[in-house]
This record gives structure tokens, C-alpha cells and sequence, in this order.
């Protein structure tokens, strides 16, 4: 039995504490805000977000796949809107599997509680991390209105997000680390249900409206409404609006009349909410190592933040969980300094991939998705799969309903690119694409390409 301190509880934190408890160590969270189960702590933030395939591998191997079930709708499909209101559905398999949304909020509520009923964690709110001595797995916590304290453990895991104090003292030795924040930033805006409780749209659906430089998209919520979010440049550009060209009520106003006329009955309020809500960025995060000696590890967003275009920023982080189990499974619980160094040396690679995965999902969203080229491709690919179920697996099924490594999928998904470029230039593609000879020119190109 070893103890353990886990810095952050928030989604991946509060998981890895469950896995960590359940193996008969002492856990002890330390999360820097008030407990959000008494408090209104994600008042002001991505409302909801999507739960995958990986995600509920990692929530079952812990034992609370079933309480976060619960609380999610599941999502078969995309649906675009295009500028004159027109829908087009998308479904994301063709086995009609789903994603999951879910509050953010509630999720972390649950995993909370799901903790604290295990005798051997202790959840402590309001202590803030101020420092890490690394190589003696102490950490000191500075609680609201209280004398910093001292905290001592075995192993120290740094599950405090984008902008992790326990990286930050990695950072004082010899440590490779990247922030890059992109262009977009985002905001939020709540989509309510209509009078009787029922959704305004499609609730199993996830709603894109794709205006090439700019996007918007919106998730259902247990209660009928939707979190809205609008990604768009902090500047503007010669191609699309800013932030920093939309801003007052006239500007707003005129803005989602031209580029999101059909969301406006849908949201009678979005401009005073558009004009109250924060505005927030996204960075991406790379770092290494993750690990220092057999002491300290980081989790989740701490060690990989990645943009939310794949929606697989928590899921990422719950997979590195699910592997951290399997390797204390593998190698005993006792034997640290190994399966930190196999942990960072597995996981490291994959966060990098997830974040190429991510930037390429955004083009993707915010610009593909209204192209008749990549409709076409999606429908090829879709008949491919179909017909060679074992030899083609779209990328977005591998990364969204498969543990197939990030790595892995990355370079299926360029190997698809390439396949796909040559499919697509054929000559009457778009009128043949159903046609046994663009069946037959794209198998042959799948076994060249091995
Ligand atoms: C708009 C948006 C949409 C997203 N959608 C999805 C999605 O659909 N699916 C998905 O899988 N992911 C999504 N993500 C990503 C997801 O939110 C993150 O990957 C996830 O929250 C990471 O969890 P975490 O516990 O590592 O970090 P966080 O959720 O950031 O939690 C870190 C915790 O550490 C605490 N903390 C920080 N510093 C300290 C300190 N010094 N001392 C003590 N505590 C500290 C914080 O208060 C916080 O509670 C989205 C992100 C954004 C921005």
C-alpha cells in the first residue's frame, strides 16, 4: 500500500483516485476550488462534452460505468446546418453506434462521490498546490484562508490541467514543453428546451454549423436544451470574422443573422448571452518526460492539452488511467519505478498523436463537412467498410469507437489520405462512387499501400 497524493480533482483526477483507491492504496485529492457538488464551480464553462468509446473502457475497468450511463444522451450523428437553414445528418457509423454527452459538471460530481465512498481516499477542497519538492513526492498546499501545509507521499500525480503546477516545477529541470495557443478561441451559449421540457433539435444529434473559418456547435443536455459553442478567431482576418470585430449588440446581431439566421428563433437571447459570456482560448500542450523517477507522473490535460475538435481531450486522459491500471496490474504495486517509466514512454506518443488527431478534426468540422468532395469521400469510405469491414476502418471510428493507440490511428488515417486522393480523382467519381470499379481501384490501391 503506497500513499499517494493526486493534485486536481477534477474529471481525471477524481477517476484516477478511484482506480488508485481500489487497489488498496491511500489517496488523497487535493483540488484547488470549493467542491463542486456544493457550489456552482463550472458556472461559466463547457457546459458538456462527449464521452467515447475509451472513455467508458476506463469508466468500466473503475467500476462507475453505470452511474456516469445515467447521465448521458447518446449522439448517433452529425447534423449540419448550412446558410439557408437546410440539414444534412451524417451518421457517425455505420453500425449506428453513439457517442455520449454529458455535464461536464455533474460527471465530475459523480466521480467525486464515487471516490469519497471508498474508505481510503480524502478529498480536500480549497488547498491549492504552491509547490512539489519532486524527488521527495511532497507537495505544498496552500488552503483558502489557512497556513500552507506540508503534504508527504510515495507517488505524486499531477492531474491539475493546461496549466499544471506540478509540470511547472518539472519544468525546472531537464523537461521539453510547447504551449501553442491556436487562433480560435471560443465561447459558450445555452440553447434552451422549449416550454414543456422537449429539445428545439434533434437531441441525438450533434449540431455543426460549418462556415469554414469559423464554426458552431451544439450538444444536448439532459434537460432538453443545448450547449451551444462558437469557435472563431481571436482576430480577424481577411477571410472571416473576430471576436475582436463582433462585439457590440449591432455587430452581434448582424453576424448571426448572416451566418446563423436558423439558430436565432432556436435562442432568443443569444445576443445579450453572446455579449455576457466569456470568452476563452485554447492551447495546445506538449511535454517530456511525464514522469520523474518513480515519484511523480502527470495525467490527463497536465501532460497532453489538446484543442476539443475530436472531443477526446477527457477521454485521453481517462485512457491514460485505464493503462496506468493495466501496468500496476502487469507489474505489481510495488514496483513504481517501472510502470511510471512504461506508463510515459506508452502514453507519451499517443498524446502527441491525439493532438494532431484534434487540430486535423477541426478543419475537418469547421470547413469539410460543407464540402461535396468530403460528403463524397465519407460515402465511399462508408461503402468500404461495409463491404471490407477487415480491411477499412474510417478514422473517426478508430479514434472514437476503438482502442486502437492514437499512434496507430494517425497513420491509418493518412494511409486513407493518400488512398482516398487517388479514389477521389477518377474520372466520374461523383456519379460512380457506388460502382464495382471504385470498389475494385480502391482495394487495389489498400494492398499497394501495405
Ligand atoms: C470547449 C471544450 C470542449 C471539450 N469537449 C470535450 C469532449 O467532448 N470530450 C472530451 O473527452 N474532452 C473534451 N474537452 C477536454 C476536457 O475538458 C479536458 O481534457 C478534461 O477536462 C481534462 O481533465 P483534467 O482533469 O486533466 O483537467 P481539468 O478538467 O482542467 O481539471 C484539473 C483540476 O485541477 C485543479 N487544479 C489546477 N491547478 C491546481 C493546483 N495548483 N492545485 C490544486 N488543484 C489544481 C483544477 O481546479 C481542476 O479541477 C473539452 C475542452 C474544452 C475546452
Amino acid at each position: 500500500m503506497k500513499q499517494i497524493t493526486i493534485v486536481g480533482g477534477g474529471l481525471v483526477g477524481s477517476l484516477l483516485a478511484i482506480f488508485l483507491a481500489k487497489r488498496g492504496h491511500k489517496v488523497s485529492v487535493f483540488e484547488r476550488r470549493a467542491d463542486p457538488r456544493r457550489t456552482d464551480t463550472y458556472a461559466g464553462r463547457s457546459i458538456n462534452l462527449v464521452v467515447s468509446h475509451r472513455g467508458w473502457t476506463a469508466l468500466r475497468a473503475a467500476g462507475v460505468e453505470d452511474a456516469v450511463k445515467a447521465i448521458t444522451v447518446p449522439v448517433f450523428a452529425r447534423m449540419m446546418h448550412d446558410r439557408d437553414g437546410q440539414l444534412n445528418r451524417v451518421p457517425y457509423s455505420i453500425e449506428n453506434r453513439a457517442i455520449y454527452s454529458v455535464s461536464r459538471g455533474e460527471l465530475n460530481r459523480i466521480l467525486l462521490s464515487e471516490a469519497e465512498k471508498l474508505p481510503n481516499v480524502s478529498l480536500h477542497f480549497d488547498h491549492k498546490c504552491v509547490d512539489v519538492d519532486l524527488d521527495k513526492a511532497s507537495c505544498i498546499f496552500q488552503p483558502d484562508g489557512g497556513e500552507a501545509m506540508t503534504v508527504s507521499a510515495d507517488v505524486v500525480f499531477g492531474s491539475d490541467g493546461a496549466f499544471s503546477a506540478v509540470r511547472a516545477k518539472m519544468m525546472h529541470g531537464r523537461f521539453n514543453y510547447s504551449q501553442d495557443y491556436i487562433e480560435h478561441d471560443y465561447k459558450e451559449v445555452a440553447f434552451p428546451p422549449n416550454a414543456d421540457g422537449t429539445p428545439k433539435m434533434d437531441p441525438q444529434c450533434l449540431h455543426i454549423w460549418p462556415r469554414r473559418y469559423f464554426m458552431m456547435m451544439g450538444l444536448a443536455n439532459q434537460d432538453g436544451g443545448f450547449t451551444g459553442t462558437l469557435f472563431m478567431p481571436h482576430n480577424a482576418t481577411k477571410d472571416s470574422p473576430g471576436f475582436d470585430t463582433v462585439r457590440t449588440e449591432a455587430e452581434v446581431t448582424a453576424f448571426f443573422k448572416e451566418h446563423f439566421a436558423d439558430a436565432m428563433p432556436i435562442v432568443p437571447d443569444l445576443v445579450e448571452q453572446y455579449l455576457r459570456n466569456p470568452q476563452s482560448s485554447l492551447v495546445i500542450v506538449r511535454c517530456d518526460p511525464w514522469t520523474h523517477k518513480d515519484k511523480v507522473a502527470l495525467i490527463g490535460d497536465a501532460a497532453h492539452a489538446i484543442v476539443p475538435f475530436y472531443g477526446e481531450g477527457m477521454n485521453a486522459g481517462y485512457e491514460d488511467c485505464k493503462v496506468l491500471n493495466d501496468l500496476l496490474n502487469e507489474h505489481g504495486d510495488d514496483n513504481w519505478a517501472t510502470v511510471l517509466d512504461l506508463y510515459g514512454k506508452q502514453r507519451k506518443p499517443n498524446g502527441d498523436a491525439i493532438a494532431d488527431l484534434s487540430m486535423r478534426n477541426f478543419v475537418e468540422m469547421r470547413d469539410l463537412v460543407a464540402d461535396p468532395q468530403f460528403i463524397l469521400r465519407k460515402k465511399i469510405e462508408g461503402r468500404l467498410q461495409a463491404k471490407h469491414p477487415d480491411q477499412w476502418l474510417p478514422l473517426y471510428s478508430q479514434v472514437k469507437f476503438t482502442d486502437t493507440p492514437y499512434v496507430d490511428a494517425l497513420r491509418e488515417g493518412q494511409r486513407h489520405d493518400r488512398i482516398m486522393e487517388k479514389v477521389l480523382a477518377m474520372p466520374g467519381v461523383e456519379e460512380k462512387w457506388e460502382s464495382e470499379e471504385v470498389e475494385r481501384k480502391a482495394m487495389e490501391l489498400v494492398k499497394a499501400s501495405f
